[in-house]
């Protein structure tokens, strides 16, 4: 039994099997030292230890903050094996996390820093006396939503008791709010900027297994979401897509349930040992020569120069692989059904006819799936160009939706620069006809609604770790007109791309900065959606608007009438002026 204090370092009861000298400081200004109130000051760096089972991964972090920069002490996943189900399935999941929270929360202990421990350094370092002398959090970061509930309770749970046992605060945070400020984690881990960077607002691509969303964000708490999956998402939709065209054996050989992730693999194999003999003649037809995934270059970077060198680089690295990739240069030309000019088979791309500011992916996968039940048998060389064309064309759909923003954004500025334009002209004929010298300086033409001008595209989630998916979005953006002069792209390394406790403690430090705490009482989020003008209804899958309010389907009923918006769920307290949210 350990007795928490409020700041600085545990002391532990077990005082006869510390080493002497630590002992010594118990008994003399270090215990008086332990017990000193809390007092965060700005010069004081923030610690948080982070827990995410959002789904089928268990994954512990620690964080520390100091200013704009962060230290990752501890990041651990373990993912539970939902091989022989094809996908994830909560039960499984669910005992996973029950077997592997502790043991992951036990080694990331050992991970926090040293507290005040001058003089005590003949400890050795991983030794249980030393443990007592470590800094414990000043709050716990914990995904609250949305995900599976039984998934989910498991983590919760677990922070909630650091939380009581430490008596420290909870943040009890939305895991795709945690995808989208990731690349701002990743700029403070790179220490090379004193603000936290991409500053708001900017716009994320968030792709994962359970979302596709493109997001306005504003504020840590404010997010609107500008396109969403009407169906299912498009990870859900490249691991089925995987499963029907990867040969048997590759499947066999998966080491989890990523299938997406091979997917890439194959349609883009590693080249280097490829001897003469064993060259697939696909590649020689194929319009993608056979190249491996881009470096994994973080593209968070602190100035829009550096940004565009570092597209450049990208775009050099990606020639030098002998990626050949057309990006459409017009829409016509993206909408156009595929038809391949080797294999005879047709893809239609997803809401061709449509400009409805949503993904769908479910008849798309449907056409990829129908395309391999007709053919069984199909060649490896065959597979690989399916696999190729079924990414470009639902990474182009995805593009689609951000260009569509980016013209609606700029339209709206541009309209709204005329309107404000306009009423300068007439004031100033106003003012040159009646002499108002009172008003001079004073009287500012009324420039409408906010207009927000996006700097950053973030693309997050696990399938953001696709070097595919990059190119094709900066290749479709740049000859839309939204090039990196423009627009910056930014995606986190592949490992920060995939779900990770990292992002869930980069997201609780901005929501414990920004001056909230969760009440420990606060229970698993199944649905949460992060648009604030969003509600969860329960009218079978359709999205419909009303009175400003988009009702989206709540399910199983007991998500209905759910409030959206990070701040729109109950339980968060103000840590300025506590129980009064
Ligand atoms: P997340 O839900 O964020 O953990 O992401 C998991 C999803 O990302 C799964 O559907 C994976 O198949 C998919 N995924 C991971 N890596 C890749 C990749 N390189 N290409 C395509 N999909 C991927
Ligand atoms: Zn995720």
């Amino acid at each position: 039994m350990r007795r928490a204090t409020a700041a600085g370092p545990l002391q532990w009861t077990r005082r006869p099997h510390l080493c002497q000298r630590v002992q010594v400081l118990l008994r003399s200004g270090y215990a008086r030292y332990c017990n000193k109130p809390a007092a965060h000051s700005q010069a004081k760096p923030l610690l948080t230890l982070a827990i995410e089972t959002s789904c089928d991964d268990t994954c512990v972090a620690v964080l520390e903050k100091h200013g704009n920069a962060a230290r990752l002490l501890f990041n651990q996943k373990i993912t539970s094996d939902n091989r022989k189900f094809g996908g994830v399935e909560p039960v499984t999941a669910a005992e996973s996390h029950t077997a592997n929270v502790a043991p992951l929360v036990q080694a990331a202990v050992r991970a926090l820093p040293r507290g005040d421990w001058r003089g005590i350094s003949d400890c050795p370092p991983e030794s249980d006396e030393m443990l007592a002398f470590r800094r414990k959090p000043d709050f716990i970061s914990v995904t609250r939503g949305p995900g599976m509930a039984s998934s989910l309770s498991v983590g919760l749970t677990m922070a909630k008791g650091l939380a009581v046992a430490w008596q420290v605060p909870l943040v009890a945070v939305h895991h795709m709010q945690a995808h989208a400020l990731t690349p701002r984690m990743v700029n403070a881990l790179e220490h090379t900027l004193p603000q936290p960077n991409p500053e708001y607002p900017f716009m994320s691509l968030l792709v994962s297994g359970g979302h596709t969303q493109l997001l306005l964000s504003r504020s840590v708490t404010s997010h609107s979401i500008l396109a969403e999956a009407k169906n299912i998402a498009i990870g859900d939709m490249l691991d089925k897509c995987a499963r029907a065209i990867l040969p048997a054996d590759v499947i066999a050989q998966a080491g989890d349930v990523m299938y997406g992730a091979l997917l890439e693999t194959f349609a883009f194999p590693p080249s280097d040992p490829a001897p003469s003999s064993s060259i697939d003649p696909s590649i020689i037809k194929d319009p993608y020569k056979l190249t491996p995934p881009l470096p994994d270059t973080t593209t968070t970077t602190s100035s829009s120069s550096s940004s565009r060198d570092q597209y450049e680089a990208a775009a050099a690295q990606q020639q030098k692989h002998g990626y050949i990739y057309t990006a459409p240069a017009r829409r016509a030309d993206e909408i156009k059904p595929y038809c391949s000019p080797t294999y005879g088979w047709i893809l239609t791309p997803p809401l061709a006819d449509r400009r409805e500011m949503a993904y769908d992916f479910s008849g798309f996968g449907g056409q990829v799936q129908r395309i391999m039940q007709q053919n069984p048998a199909m060649d490896v060389p065959q597979r690989r160009a399916l696999a190729r064309e079924t990414m470009r064309i639902a990474f182009e759909h995805l593009a689609s939706r951000i260009i569509f923003a980016l013209d609606d954004l700029c339209g709206a500025r541009e309209k709204a620069a005329a309107a404000a334009a306009a009423t300068q002209l007439e004031l100033q004929i106003q003012h040159h006809q009646t002499i108002q010298p009172e008003l001079e300086g004073t009287q500012k033409p009324n420039t409408g609604p906010l207009l927000v001008v996006v700097e950053t595209l973030v693309v997050s989630g696990g399938v953001a770790s696709n070097s595919f998916l990059a190119l094709v979005l900066r290749e479709m953006l740049r000859v839309r007109g939204h090039g990196p002069e423009t627009l910056r792209v930014v995606r986190p390394p592949a490992r920060l791309c995939t779900d990770n406790a990292a992002m869930i403690a980069w997201a609780g430090m901005e929501m414990y900065e920004a001056g909230w705490v969760s009440r420990v009482d606060v229970l698993p989020q199944r649905k949460w959606a992060m648009d604030d003008a969003v509600v969860v209804g329960n009218n079978n899958g359709d999205r419909s608007s009303g009175g400003g309010v988009v009702v989206v389907a709540g399910g199983e009923g007991e998500d209905e009438g759910m409030k959206g918006g990070i701040l729109g769920v109950s339980g968060w307290e103000s840590r300025w002026a506590p129980h009064i949210s």
